[in-house]
């Protein structure tokens, strides 16, 4: 499915009121100067990566958002499985649906790590809503690949394997900024980022696993979730997850 690509950043137009044009004859003058859209989001430019730099004069800055973890079930089995072509279309398929899911719910696709995408949701674009805007971007990955199922069920029948996704979310305050001296790497750390990777590792294929905090802010998009306990690794305590 195309993405809905804007005209101009959503960032600088939110943050700065400033029309930054990322496609199109008029985007020229902008890229002569470096401004072009953003890989992690297409919807933003080069420029909003970095804002926090410009604007809060730090590089690294505290602030609340909510980390998506999406991975692709089966991996390792997979790979042994497939040739090498075949498996780079089910990675290909995976990566594209979950960046469109992602930038429709203006979220900043921030990492691949081989079977699994991290999101961040409320940078560089502000969202008041963030959780539930990384729920549904979540939803919509399942959507996404669910629709995909057909396509693959000759490949993967003969491995005996799904097309399955696990999803974790997890909100709250993280730190978000660029670490790293000799590699630097734009990207966020904190308890927040290892709860969701962690509530992703205990979600089923086709599952969504969100923490307390997320339910506690999307509750109204997620009618009659029943929380069940999770041991999950590094936690010394069993953490509560929903299913959304
Ligand atoms: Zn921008």
């Amino acid at each position: 499915m195309a993405l809905q690509q804007s005209l101009i950043c959503k960032g600088c137009w939110q943050t700065m009121r400033v029309p930054v044009v990322l496609r199109g004859v008029l985007s020229a003058p902008f890229r002569v100067v470096g401004l072009r859209p953003s890989r992690m989001n297409p919807n933003t430019c080069t420029l909003c990566e970095l804002m926090f730099k410009r604007v809060m004069k730090a590089t690294k800055v505290t602030m609340d958002a909510t980390i998506l973890f999406a991975d692709l079930r089966a991996y390792t089995s997979l790979s042994q499985a497939l040739s090498a072509a075949d498996m780079a279309s089910v990675l290909d398929a995976f990566y594209d649906e979950c960046a469109g899911a992602i930038w429709e719910f203006d979220g900043l696709l921030n990492k691949t790590i081989g079977d699994a995408v991290m999101a961040v949701f409320n940078f560089p674009i502000k969202q008041q809503d963030h959780a539930r805007q990384a729920v549904l971007a979540a939803r919509e990955i399942q959507r996404r690949c669910t629709a995909r199922q057909a396509e693959f069920a000759e490949l993967l029948g003969r491995t005996g394997m799904e097309f399955g996704i696990g999803i974790g979310i997890d909100s709250g305050e993280l730190s978000f900024g660029e670490f790293g001296r000799s590699h630097r790497d734009l990207t966020a750390i904190g308890t927040v980022v290892n709860m969701a990777s962690r509530a992703q590792s205990a979600a089923a294929a086709g599952e969504i696993l969100v923490t307390g905090a997320v339910y506690q802010r999307v509750r109204a998009d997620m009618p009659g979730g029943t929380a069940k306990k999770y041991q999950l690794k590094g936690f010394d305590r069993p953490v509560e997850l929903y299913t959304a």
